[in-house]
């Protein structure tokens, strides 16, 4: 007996949502100073969208 609706076997995957395992793919380079932005920080996303402006201090940018 075949039923019609069995998908077969599970197909194993890597999962593509969630937190990202790679800290890199939250950061994008700005293309007005060069700085890597954090795109989980909104204030450093802020800033950089401003036409002009100069790289955020260092301890501005680390996390705690
Ligand atoms: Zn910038």
């Amino acid at each position: 007996m075949t039923k019609l609706s069995d998908p077969g076997p599970s197909i194993p995957g890597k999962r593509h949502e969630g937190e990202p395992d790679d800290e890199d793919e939250n950061f994008y380079i700005c293309k007005v100073c060069g700085q890597p932005v954090d795109m989980r920080d909104l204030r450093q996303v802020i800033w950089h969208e401003q036409p002009r402006h100069k790289p955020l201090k260092p301890e501005l940018v680390k996390k705690p």
